[in-house]
């Protein structure tokens, strides 16, 4: 089966909307010259208008970094699907930052697939072990939970279209990203099981599973080599115009 690479940027809350239209105009150009890769930039809420008019036909995408799942009311600070899909295309949800810092939980994360999908959204959904469930060898009970919980309930006719990033929860922001050898094996035995289980085969087959975890221009190529990683969630080089466009770059499948 083959699968178009996707790789999304997350900016997480870094850069004014002045400074993410600079970064935008710095590399789209050389951006969209890169055939047969989704290329997705996902700013902070605020900036999301702005790149929406600076980005429209070039071929790169849009994405949230969290959602609300109800349509609207009463519920000051959150931003719904709605809102969302009039700039965007895609939505990260699970983000493991937002699990230890917000009260994400695995219930949450489904009702905010369940909205994503609903509204036509590309959803990029987080998983990953702490490094404490790492050392003590619970990455594929933890991942598996994830999954499970996070994903139950979705109509299989649409699933093909979600997203999974493996994010280790060890390897994001903090430069030790994992071998692409660990990485592969997390997606191919432990993922991928687990999508088939609840969406069938075929889903788990088409689905795109991304890495994510101290990504770089220097070792983004050896993670794409494996060929159950269909590309990348990047974080602190995806505001590096130089090192985003390299890596995405190397996404591209021979
Ligand atoms: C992320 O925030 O999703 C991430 C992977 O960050 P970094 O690339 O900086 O590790």
């Amino acid at each position: 089966m083959s699968r178009i690479s996707l790789v999304a940027g997350n900016w997480k809350m870094n850069r004014t909307a002045a400074e993410a239209r600079e970064l935008v105009s710095t590399m789209s150009a050389k951006l969209r010259e890169i055939a047969n890769v989704e290329k997705v930039v996902c700013p902070p809420f605020i900036a999301i208008p702005a790149l929406a008019a600076l980005l429209e036909g070039s071929g790169i995408g849009l994405g949230a970094q969290n959602l609300h799942w109800e349509a609207k009311g009463a519920f000051t600070g959150e931003v719904s699907t709605d809102m969302i899909k009039e700039f965007c295309q895609y939505v990260i949800i699970g983000h493991s930052e937002r699990r230890a810092y917000f009260g994400e939980t695995d219930e949450s994360v489904n009702r905010k697939l369940h909205a994503a999908m609903k509204a036509g959204l590309t959803p990029i959904v987080c998983v990953g072990e702490t490094l404490d469930q790492y050392e003590s060898g619970k990455t594929a009970e933890v991942v598996r939970r994830q999954i499970s919980a996070g994903l139950a309930g979705i109509d299989s006719a649409a699933a093909a279209r979600i997203v999974v990033a493996y994010e280790p929860v060890w390897a994001i922001g903090t430069g030790k990203a994992s071998s692409g050898e660990n990485a592969n094996h997390v997606h191919q035995d432990v993922i991928r099981p687990a999508l088939a289980e609840l969406l069938g085969a075929e889903n788990a087959q088409a689905i795109r599973i991304l890495y994510g975890g101290s990504v770089t221009a220097s070792n983004a190529a050896e993670f794409f080599a494996y060929p159950d990683i269909d590309g990348a969630l990047v974080g602190g080089a995806s505001l590096k115009p130089d090192e985003f466009v390299a890596i995405t770059k190397a996404a591209v499948r021979s």
